[in-house]
């Protein structure tokens, strides 16, 4: 079969693959969408606990982690700028989107994540992108007629394209159909690939000493410090049965991972409880009257509350005008400093995205072909980087997504102009 003849082949409808197949279909090469999983974009469906967070209304580039250069994945990133993402949603996609104010977070109006898993599916078919469901790649060859590819198919099947663009995730929360299978072929196709982790995961603690306290949730403000400096982050925290999750845990939680997978010494993650700092603490339980216990209900949940003055010795009925100076010290060290007792952590099972992937240096930062294989595009999930919670992973997959499909519907046009 000559190249011109053959689709181009995205494998993995994810946001990335769907992106990437929308954006190929904009060239004159049929495009052929495979996914393992029944329906296809199965992340989407639980992001943002149902709603889909799909875009920040701020993006944050610093906050991104990668072990590759941070000036390419700059570029990547905003490849595809902000404001242009959510017009794409609200305007081509039909998906309008609201800000949540209080987390600067934007979601479908409508608040179904099915929405735009579904908008995104009917925008590839109204492209002419043909959609295989139930399809897993098991292998990739270059074919013999040069600048073609043979997508090897579970049970057989050889599937000959004119470009393929691998966009089939990471490793995290495997029941939603991403297994690394594409970070291996990558891998054996021989690209550089950085050690992959857990990211954006929950922390445990064994034993689990706030087990009694899980369901609790608050904002407050972490602190650690990993090998790449001091790193704090602000948001919701939440007790589980098994430890400890929410934002502010989610987005530190690569630090203890990676010290983990490095066997350093375990990094202190130490918690502020609320707003209040030191100084505020220390002026209200010196300057106001009355209970000690009733002061900190003012700002913390009550078994929290109960907990913490535990565990610092302090007898909550105690008058503040009783408090001794020892016991204040402890306290208020207790309240916006505490040692948080993690031992481990969730893994893959509940992490959001992988860390560590294919490294940035093997693909070209406009087009997302592989340096090593042209007509071969990489995309989203397997790529080293990740961002924050805040939709910020998505805005790497829609970006990336969409360079590889344009990407590849260039590259394939040029060779027909070529032949
Ligand atoms: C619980 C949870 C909540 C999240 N919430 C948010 C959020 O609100 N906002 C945000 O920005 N990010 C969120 N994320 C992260 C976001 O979902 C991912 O960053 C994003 O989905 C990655 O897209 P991707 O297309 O690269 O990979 P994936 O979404 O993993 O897609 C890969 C696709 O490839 C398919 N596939 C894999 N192997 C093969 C194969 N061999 N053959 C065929 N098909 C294959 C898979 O079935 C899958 O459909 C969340 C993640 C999780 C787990």
């Amino acid at each position: 079969m000559q190249a011109g003849k053959a689709p181009i082949v995205v494998v993995g409808a994810g946001a990335a693959g769907m992106m990437a197949a929308i954006f190929a279909a904009e060239g004159e090469t049929p495009v052929l969408l495979l996914e393992r999983t029944r329906d296809g974009g199965r992340k989407i469906l639980i992001s943002g606990g149902g709603r889909c967070n799909v875009l920040p209304s701020v993006l944050e580039p610093s906050r991104f982690v990668t072990l590759s250069s941070s000036h390419t994945l700059r570029r990547m990133l905003l490849g595809w700028p902000l404001a242009e993402q959510r017009r794409f949603f609200e305007e081509e996609l039909g998906v309008p989107l609201a800000l949540e104010p209080e987390t600067g977070k934007l979601f479908p109006v409508s608040n179904r994540a099915r929405d735009v898993r579904d908008a995104l599916l009917a925008m590839a078919h109204v492209r002419g992108v043909e959609q295989r469901f139930n399809t897993r790649m098991v292998g990739l060859d270059p074919h013999p007629a040069a600048g073609s590819w043979l997508v090897r198919l579970e049970g057989g099947e050889d599937l000959p394209a004119a470009a393929v663009i691998l966009a089939t995730g990471g490793l995290s929360v495997p029941t939603t159909g991403s297994d690394g299978a594409g970070l291996a072929i990558a891998g054996r196709l021989g690209h550089l690939l950085h050690p992959t982790f857990p990211a954006l995961t929950s922390l445990t603690a064994d034993p689990p000493r706030h087990s009694a306290l899980a369901g609790i949730s608050l904002e407050a403000r972490l602190e650690t410090t990993g090998p790449e400096g001091r790193l704090a982050t602000e948001g919701g925290f939440l007790f589980t049965h098994r430890g400890y999750s929410g934002p502010a845990v989610l987005d530190l939680s690569h630090v203890a991972v990676l010290s983990r997978l490095r066997g350093g010494p375990r990094p202190s993650l130490t918690v502020r409880w609320c707003r209040l700092e030191e100084r505020d603490w220390e002026r209200l339980l010196r300057g106001e009257s009355g209970r000690v216990e009733t002061i900190l209900r003012r700002h913390l949940p009550d078994r929290l509350t109960g907990r913490l003055l535990s565990e610092a010795g302090v007898t909550g009925s105690t008058d503040l005008s009783q408090l001794r100076r020892g016991d204040r010290r402890r306290l208020v060290e207790h309240l916006t400093r505490y040692p948080l007792p993690w031992t481990g952590d969730e893994g893959y099972r509940k992490a959001e995205v992988t860390g560590g992937g294919i490294a940035l240096s093997e693909v070209h930062p406009g087009s997302l072909e592989s340096r090593r294989h042209p007509g071969l595009f990489l995309c989203g999930e397997m790529l080293d980087a990740f961002g924050p919670i805040g939709g910020h992973n998505f805005v790497w997959a829609w970006a990336t997504g969409r360079a590889a499909g344009r990407g590849a519907a260039r590259k394939v046009g040029a060779t027909m102009a070529d032949s």
